[in-house]
């Protein structure tokens, strides 16, 4: 097996071991190979080794990506990045899931993006699990409104949250309050039940928390290239 192949194949044991030590069945997750500042060669290469759920976190090289590699068949495009307003647009038509709704503005962007196009597009809430706002995602204080608010809005799906850990915590607390946030959503859209939580460095720790959708790079990919 070539690098590639084989640390997928590594990070998905550790995926499914770490699924079974808490009691779930591996198949519930989601795995999304974060694929940033990687040329898209690399993401025919995950193609055709299965991954069909891949994470970007800029919009222009979604965008570029989605363009250049439209043959490939079935694949999930995750726009993982901070939204801005201005792109949303353009984040509307590259995305199948926008994991980062943080604020009504970003929401409503969203929506009036989606013009004649009948598609609803998933969304996810993004928590902010710091007490620095500058980090993005929505104050956990601010939660039930920005769902309550997002899903009035015709043309988006809330599925669930999305969430990073902070790097001043133990990821198992920050990921324990994510579960209780994710209760909450579910008091105001009851089956909004992803979570996004889980990177290279703690997604055994998010998998115990209860995430279902993990956000994986370095790990599968390598160290990435410098941000282009
Ligand atoms: C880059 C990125 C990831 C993946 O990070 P790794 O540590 O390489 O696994 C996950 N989530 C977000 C929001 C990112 O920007």
């Amino acid at each position: 097996m070539d690098d590639l192949a084989s640390r997928l194949a590594d990070v998905d044991a550790r995926i499914s071991d770490a699924a079974r030590a808490a009691g779930r069945d591996p198949s519930e997750l989601t795995r999304i190979v974060v694929t940033k500042f990687h040329p898209a060669a690399l993401i025919s290469e995950l193609y055709a080794l299965g991954v069909r759920d891949v994470g970007e976190n800029r919009q222009q090289e979604l965008t570029a990506k989605r363009a250049e590699l439209g043959g490939l068949a079935g694949v999930r495009w995750h726009f993982i990045g901070q939204a801005q307003t201005n792109k949303a647009r353009a984040v509307r038509a590259a995305a199948d899931v926008v994991h980062s709704v943080d604020r009504q503005r970003i929401a409503d962007a969203l929506h009036a993006a989606s013009g004649e196009d009948e598609r609803v597009l998933d969304v996810l809430l993004q928590v902010n699990l710091t007490d620095d706002p500058a980090r993005g995602g929505v104050a956990p204080d601010e939660l039930e409104s920005l769902a309550e608010y997002t899903a009035g809005l015709s043309s988006l799906r809330v599925r669930g949250l999305m969430a990073v850990a902070p790097l001043e915590e133990r990821p198992a607390a920050a990921f324990a309050r994510l579960a209780d946030y994710s209760a909450r959503l579910r008091t105001v859209v009851p089956d909004a039940g992803w979570i996004s939580a889980g990177m290279t460095a703690d997604f055994a720790e998010a998998i115990a928390a209860g995430a279902t959708h993990l956000r994986i790079g370095s790990a599968i990919t390598g160290q990435r290239p410098p941000r282009g």
